[in-house]
């Protein structure tokens, strides 16, 4: 039995010579809350498109609730879709906008019911209170909502967010975060959000889909895709990895810190190895290591609130990357511009390569 309730088989999309989307296969489970992660132009809002039906595939199928969508128009598919650069009507109340979609559609409700199914939205994103006031008399975070809360009337079996948060500050953006994930919990349905943020794929899917260039690259819980990127692109998204490039050569990766074991590699086309930011040890210049390391300068420390990042400058100009987690204990305190000595278990390292030698 099918128990997915959207599905992509081998969809291709091409602008011109220009391949935005190829051979994409996904499948999401119902009350999913699913993450797009990839650089801008990795063709996310393509992907978006083409499961509301905005954007038809060269090639490929579209299933949604276990029929083939791929013709069907936009409006008959029941996916609600909050755009990236969302309008709202700037002349109307906050719950006309809500409503609108009832009220200007083929809804048949009456407007009794319209304006109690737009109340339920309003508090459902928290804006109480705010029904009556005009689009312009709301901050940017407040707009979002109604944004939401006007795709969120229609009843939409599946909701498609498109980097929602990214025009929030950064208080705004983990509030809500914490809410979409309580809001997708009430409604029982599957959210797909996109971002190109690593920070908040990584907080807010249930599954985090990894794209570039047209691909899904990887797909996997958060724990799975951080504990184990499939690629060296993959882990550069991730933002949480020192990528060292070298050559992998007999079981051996040769880079800037030495030669270390590395019979594990995953097999890719560039030789990377990868050391999580929280997997380093700083040392002084003096300490004996038996292990990889490389010499490198202190420049700066920066504050996160649950950790501090620690930012090292190796001879090569590469910049290292060391995150202390501060429920570990308190930071290190380090010399500006001294060297230190940083270190790692290579058991911890995720190796990438070709074998040279074969
Ligand atoms: P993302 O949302 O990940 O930033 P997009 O899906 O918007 O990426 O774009 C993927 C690629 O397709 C990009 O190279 C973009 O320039 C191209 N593209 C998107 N929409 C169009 C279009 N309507 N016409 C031509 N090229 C497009
Ligand atoms: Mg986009």
């Amino acid at each position: 039995m099918d128990t997915s309730v959207f599905r992509l088989d081998g969809v291709t999309k091409r602008y011109g010579d220009l391949v935005a989307l190829d051979n994409a296969t996904l499948e999401a489970g119902a009350n999913e809350y699913i993450s797009f992660l990839g650089p801008s132009g990795s063709g996310k809002t393509t992907l978006l498109r083409v499961i509301a039906g905005f954007e038809a595939p060269e090639s490929g199928r579209v299933y949604f609730n276990g029929k083939d969508i791929t013709n069907l128009p936009a409006h008959e598919r029941g996916i609600g879709f909050v755009f990236q650069n969302f309008a709202l009507f700037p002349h109307l109340t906050v719950i006309q906008n809500v409503g609108f979609g009832l009220t200007h559609g083929k809804s048949g409700l009456s407007a009794a019911e319209i304006e109690r199914r737009s109340l339920e939205m309003i508090e459902l994103v928290g804006l109480s209170g705010m029904e009556g006031r005009g689009v312009d008399q709301i901050s940017g975070g407040q707009r979002q909502r109604v944004a939401l809360a006007r795709t969120l009337t229609m009843h939409p079996k599946m909701v498609l967010l498109d980097e929602p948060l990214g025009a929030l500050d950064a208080n705004l953006r983990s509030r809500m975060r914490n809410e979409l994930r309580a809001i997708r919990e009430r409604l029982g349905v599957t959210f797909v959000h996109v971002t190109g943020s690593e920070t908040e794929a990584l907080a807010m899917g249930d599954r985090i889909v990894v794209l570039d260039r047209g691909r899904i690259i990887q797909v996997g819980t958060p724990d799975e895709v951080y504990g184990a990127p499939a690629s060296p692109e993959v882990a550069h998204f991730l933002n949480r990895f020192n990528l060292f490039d070298g050559t992998l050569s007999g079981g051996t990766f040769n880079g800037v810190f030495g030669a270390v074991p590395s019979p594990q590699a995953i097999p890719s086309d560039r030789s990377v190895y990868a050391v999580r930011y929280d997997r380093m040890q700083v040392l002084p210049v003096s300490a004996k290591v038996s292990g990889p390391s490389i010499r490198a300068r202190f420049v700066a420390s920066e504050y996160l609130g649950s950790s501090m990042m620690n930012f090292f400058e190796a001879e090569d100009g590469h910049v290292i990357e060391m995150e202390h987690h501060l429920s570990l204990g308190a930071a290190q305190e380090f010399e500006p511009r001294q060297d230190y000595l940083l270190t790692w278990n290579p058991d911890q390292a995720i190796v990438f390569g070709r074998e040279a030698s074969r």
